[in-house]
């Protein structure tokens, strides 16, 4: 500190000057401290609704409040990917679920350049999809399963839990629901195990030492779990504890056997409504035979001067987005056309489908999750089909009438598993590939003809944008729009 002896002598007015300026000084201060902290609290404000804007505008019409699903999926000849994950309005959530599905990714394509390279021929296959269960607590259980194939041999599975609270951002974990309680966690791994030995689905092929490894009571065993509002479910990885013939061996804990064990804010709350009813009943659906194009078929009837035909297709939906704005260009060209959906977005964006149905579009199934049918089994491929069927019926009231397998691949297994017509396509725009809506309509100019069937995807902004003009330009060329269905 610095003594001024000088000051010593100072008299009234200079010490009534000193405090004059010292007010003004530190009221100067005070002010644009004020002005710093409002900006800042301006900018933090600006900031963080910019971050919601991009996240919540998908999320507003979700039946998850607060919840988006996105879907990416790859066509790609020989390495196929269909991806499916929610996002949130909370980044750490977003980021943890991302990183996941981005790493899955990344070993996948490696994996797949590795097998390529070996002169390996079969298309591989990555599905990661999830399911969403919905807590009395608000809590949200999301179980991802992840699926892959490289080349021939026999693909793997892994089951992987996230979870979130949307509102507040929290995410539970395992520790949580038990308190952090290790005796209470003795307790679940003992009741695990008790129904793993007794599980007519597992118990003939456990692998005693691995169970005994895998269920012992630490936390990391039981972190892939759900909660629903009468039961805690675990999941353990296929081949981990069980033989792969019993593929993901689940247990399901009913709250009334673990009541006491649950933290307070999980408890079981009295006559709650069940929010995971996916029923399986299959709609009737239309026989009508099936509609395949062929690509060679000859091209001479182009003079003959009757109307011609032309079925655009969107896969993949629906989006709250993208849809919509797809829906409002058909509309202004008084155009009609068939959505192959996913039952998964469906589930997510009723709204959007009702919205489809309501314009008069026909309706397509495309699966739930969009896995490659000729690698599943048929009880897989039933589930697929008639789950996808029976949401559509559900939400818009009208039956899907027609259907596409995912990446165009069907074989009589998959066609056995539905009466409806298996509808490829012979456009095809790769409008997922190239996100342009100028080649969109290069493509569209330079291989439609009169019968054509049009592939697009209504999940990518890019096929929103470009329709305007192909629409104009087929118009313009003489095509009346019409559903699959009608196609003569
Ligand atoms: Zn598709």
């Amino acid at each position: 500190m610095r003594k001024n002896e000088g000051n010593r002598r100072s008299s009234w007015i200079d010490i009534k000057a000193t405090v004059i300026i010292l007010s003004l000084v530190a009221g100067g201060l005070f002010f644009s401290l004020i002005l710093t902290m409002d900006n800042n609290k301006k900018s933090f404000v600006n900031k963080s609704s910019k971050v919601l804007a991009s996240t919540i505008t998908n999320s507003t019409n979700s039946n998850y409040p607060g919840i988006k699903i996105v879907s990416e999926i790859s066509n790609d000849e020989s390495t196929h990917f269909a991806l499916q994950y929610p996002q949130s309005e909370h980044n750490s959530f977003n980021e943890k679920t991302k990183s996941y599905i981005e790493k899955i990714k990344a070993t996948y394509l490696e994996e797949m350049t590795e097998y390529n390279k070996f002169g390996g021929e079969l298309a591989g296959e990555l599905n990661v999809s999830f399911e969403t269960i919905v807590h009395h607590s608000g809590n949200y259980s999301f179980v991802f399963t992840n699926t892959s194939f490289i080349g021939g041999a026999n693909g793997s599975t892994e089951v992987v839990s996230f979870h979130l609270n949307p509102k507040t951002g929290k995410e539970i974990t395992v520790e949580d629901l038990f308190d952090h309680d290790f005796k209470k966690l003795a307790r679940v791994s003992t009741l695990v195990r008790e129904k793993l030995v007794n599980e007519e689905s597992i118990k003939d092929f456990l692998l005693a030492e691995e169970m005994n490894v895998h269920t012992k009571p630490i936390w990391t065993n039981f972190s892939n779990f759900a909660l629903t509002n009468d039961s805690v479910i675990f999941y353990f990885d296929k081949y981990q504890i069980a033989a792969g013939t019993a593929g993901v061996p689940i247990v399901t804990l009913p709250i009334e056997s673990i009541g006491n064990l649950i933290a307070s804010d999980y408890k079981p709350k009295e006559a709650v409504a069940d929010n995971s009813n996916k029923n399986d009943n299959n709609p009737n659906t239309s026989n009508k035979t099936s509609n395949n194009k062929n690509e060679d078929e000859s091209i001479e009837d182009k003079a003959s001067d009757k109307t011609k035909q032309v079925a655009l297709t969107f896969d993949d939906g629906p989006d709250p987005e993208v849809t919509t704005a797809i829906l409002a260009t058909l509309k202004k060209y008084d155009a009609k056309a068939t959505f192959f959906m996913l039952g998964s977005r469906v589930e997510y964006y009723p709204e959007i489908a009702k919205n489809v149905e309501k314009a008069g579009h026909e309706l397509g199934n495309h699966t739930w999750n969009h896995p490659d049918l000729t690698k599943a089994s048929a009880k897989k491929v039933n589930s697929e089909i008639a789950n996808t069927s029976s949401i559509i019926k559900d939400v818009t009231g009208k039956n899907a009438t027609v259907f596409r397998p995912p990446y165009g691949a069907a074989n009589d297994l998959v066609r056995g598993q539905t009466d409806l017509p298996s509808i490829l396509w012979d456009v095809d725009t790769l409008d997922w590939k190239h996100r342009n809506a100028n080649e969109l309509l290069r493509i569209v100019k330079s291989r439609t003809q009169d019968g054509s069937i049009v592939l697009m995807h209504d999940i990518h902004q890019s096929t929103a944008d470009g329709l305007d003009s192909v629409l104009a330009y087929l118009k313009n060329e003489g095509f009346t729009f019409v559903t699959v269905s009608e196609l003569d």
